[in-house]
């Protein structure tokens, strides 16, 4: 059974993907997936890292690559003919504005896991707004868009990857979004879940895009805590791991290391590790994460 909640004031949270190009749209039905839906496969809290086994060359063209870390913006798009981003229905899992929201199953687990955190701190109104895109419609959203200076270009989006969110909260309008508890308490702990605010106010000379409280994009941790504990947006993290080669984190008494490598004839040093996790950064560079239990 699925309970249809009323939306007071949803305005367009129809971020155009780092540059939310955001129309006035009429308020929309919520919807909320039943009790006891099928959860996500994979656990947005699994991540632990620290290296021990023994490190070998491999080809990039062998790597079981999650793209987590991939890098879309106005500079780097989604490469052309590119397998596409795993997406299921988001709706069984999470609030939803749509039924036919869709996101990547990391992403979408992350946002259950701190839409269950919010609601137990009386934040229960948390929805997604938007999440997965077609190429075809960020097109429509670009080419629909009266000031493109604050719309993506298709390919350029990270809605197009599944693991960006517009996260809204019924009753409360995208503009006022930044200034209230709850998007603060949003702000304030959705690194805890693997989460980055994608565009924060201070970083705008960085990503390109002005300040858009309610889009958050999927990193996994302990990139996520990284990036909250140093300010760092995405761009600047990235360039940061690619300059000092990486570092140690531990969150909850779990140790991680990531590792920065760039390939030399097509091949990266990786270690053999299970608890290892391996995701391009679409410009060039591979970010090694390994934990241990
Ligand atoms: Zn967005």
């Amino acid at each position: 059974m699925k309970r249809f909640l009323s939306v007071l004031c949803l305005a367009a949270l129809l971020c155009a993907g780092g540059g939310c190009q955001t129309p006035p749209r009429p308020p929309s039905p919520v919807l909320r997936g039943a009790e006891g839906a099928p959860t996500a496969p994979v656990s947005p809290a699994a991540p632990v890292f620290s290296v021990t086994s023994d490190w070998a060359d491999v080809p990039v063209g062998e790597l079981e690559d999650t793209r987590l870390l991939a890098l879309i913006n106005g500079e780097h798009p989604i490469p052309d003919g590119g397998v596409p981003f795993p997406t299921v229905s988001a709706y069984q899992t999470v609030p939803v504005a749509a039924a036919d929201i869709q996101m990547h199953p990391r992403a979408l687990a992350a946002a259950d896991a701190l839409f269950a955190r919010a609601e137990a701190e009386g934040f229960d109104g948390f929805f997604i707004a938007s999440g997965y895109r077609t190429r075809d419609r960020q097109t429509q959203l670009y080419e629909e868009a009266d000031d493109k200076a604050y719309v993506q270009k298709p390919g350029h989006s990270e809605h197009q990857t599944g693991l960006a969110a517009d996260i809204a909260y019924t009753g409360i309008g995208q503009a006022q979004f930044g200034d209230t508890d709850e998007g603060r308490w949003l702000a304030q702990n959705a690194w805890q879940y693997g989460f980055i605010l994608r565009y924060p106010e201070d970083k705008r000379d960085v990503t390109g895009i002005a300040f858009e409280p309610w889009h958050f994009r999927y990193v996994g941790q302990p990139h996520a805590a990284y990036c909250h504990d140093n300010d760092l947006c995405l761009e600047e993290y990235l360039q940061l791991l690619a300059d000092s080669g990486g570092f140690d984190i531990t969150l909850e008494r779990q140790t991680y290391s990531v590792f920065y490598a760039r390939p030399r004839d097509d091949v990266i040093r990786a270690p053999g590790a299970e608890r290892c996790e391996i995701s391009s950064d679409n410009t060039g560079g591979y970010i090694i994460t390994v934990w241990e239990d």
